[in-house]
């Protein structure tokens, strides 16, 4: 791009090769029979869908062709719906909760005319998806959410069973898997998470065993990929590691990730202020010595949030530089 054209804007740059190699990491990390289902939802954690789907489902990890993604899930129907064209599998997480609720209906009928896998977590949600999938002559793939700790959103796992066997009874369902999701999932052996995989296996042992095809299971999501393998069932949904975030909040070599965002702007002044002087609203901030001072033309308005005044930092040229002063509307120093 021309520089001119650059000069004066503040850019988001998002690395195919780190979500690539993000991807790698993950695979490494898991044994080459577990799929791997990439968490794309709020925009691919703000990293825009469009592009970060397109990488998951395009480009090739490595010689074998192997694709970084098995599969997609996301939080909400509108979200499946904003996805680009992809050739994997999409989940949607939140449960099905009252069809005859305005366009939930509908949307319900979009999931299934896409072949999108639908959460519900009661028989009456299962009875529900079934009728309609059944009104429309298709077959609903459906996926069971447990809580075994959670105290979020899941069929408690006690009783899963009878949720899983009415699932079973309903001939327009499908039940893809079955899921559960860790509270302490960045903590090695953990015993709460060693609690949780208790309870799950106690509430889906004795139904899948019983099965073929087999509906796959799984628990992890970014952190406990790395530190709760005994999660790892058929098939992990990272997330966050996927962009480059170590889940532990501490980078480590043992996980070399690397960030998929990068937030550039240019500096549109500098200048020279003595000792003493003030920096910016409220005089939060006042150099201790002579300080040579940069201003970033990003402030809150571009969602550079104002609580990083005085507690961030930006890197010039390699050199990390303190934010001073507080963070502007559309100005940070
Ligand atoms: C968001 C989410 C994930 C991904 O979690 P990360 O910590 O970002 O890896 C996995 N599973 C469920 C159910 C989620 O909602």
């Amino acid at each position: 791009m021309d520089a001119k054209h650059t000069l004066g804007a503040s850019r988001l740059l998002i690395s195919r090769s780190a979500i690539l190699h993000n991807a790698r990491v993950l695979r490494r990390a898991i044994a080459p029979t577990v799929k791997l289902c990439a968490m794309v939802k709020a925009n691919a954690y703000g990293h825009g869908a469009d592009l970060v789907v397109d990488v998951l489902s395009n480009f090739a990890l490595d010689e074998s062709g192997r694709l970084p993604a098995d599969q997609l899930a996301v939080a909400t129907l509108d979200e499946a719906a904003a996805l680009p064209d992809t050739p994997l599998p999409v989940t949607i997480l939140r449960p099905v909760e009252n069809v005859y609720v305005g366009a939930e209906r509908q949307g319900i009928e979009l999931a299934i005319h896409h072949g999108w896998t639908l959460t519900v977590i009661s028989p009456s949600a299962a009875e529900d998806v079934a009728r309609i999938a059944l009104a429309l002559g298709a077959r609903a793939s459906v996926h069971v959410m447990i809580d075994t700790g959670m105290q979020r959103c899941g069929v408690d796992a006690p009783r899963a069973p009878e949720l899983l066997t009415r699932i079973e009874s309903l001939p327009s369902l499908k039940l893809s898997s079955i899921a559960t999701h860790l509270v302490n999932a960045e903590v090695h052996s953990d015993a709460f998470a060693a609690e949780q995989l208790r309870r799950f296996h106690q509430a889906t042992d004795s139904f899948i065993s019983a099965r073929t095809p087999r509906p796959a299971r799984h628990a992890a999501n970014s952190g406990a990929i790395f530190f709760t393998p005994r999660s790892h069932f058929e098939m992990v949904r990272p997330g966050i590691a996927l962009y480059g975030i170590d889940p532990t909040c501490r980078p480590s070599i043992d996980r070399p990730l690397r960030p998929v965002m990068k937030w550039t702007a240019p500096l549109l002044t500098i200048h020279d202020i003595a000792a003493g002087s003030s920096v910016g609203y409220g005089q939060s901030w006042t150099a201790p010595r002579d300080s040579r001072i940069g201003v970033v033309p990003v402030g809150y308005a571009d969602g550079y949030m104002r609580c990083l005044g005085n507690r961030a930092a930006m890197i010039v040229n390699g050199a990390v530089c303190p934010v001073v002063g507080r963070v502007s509307m559309d100005f940070t120093t």
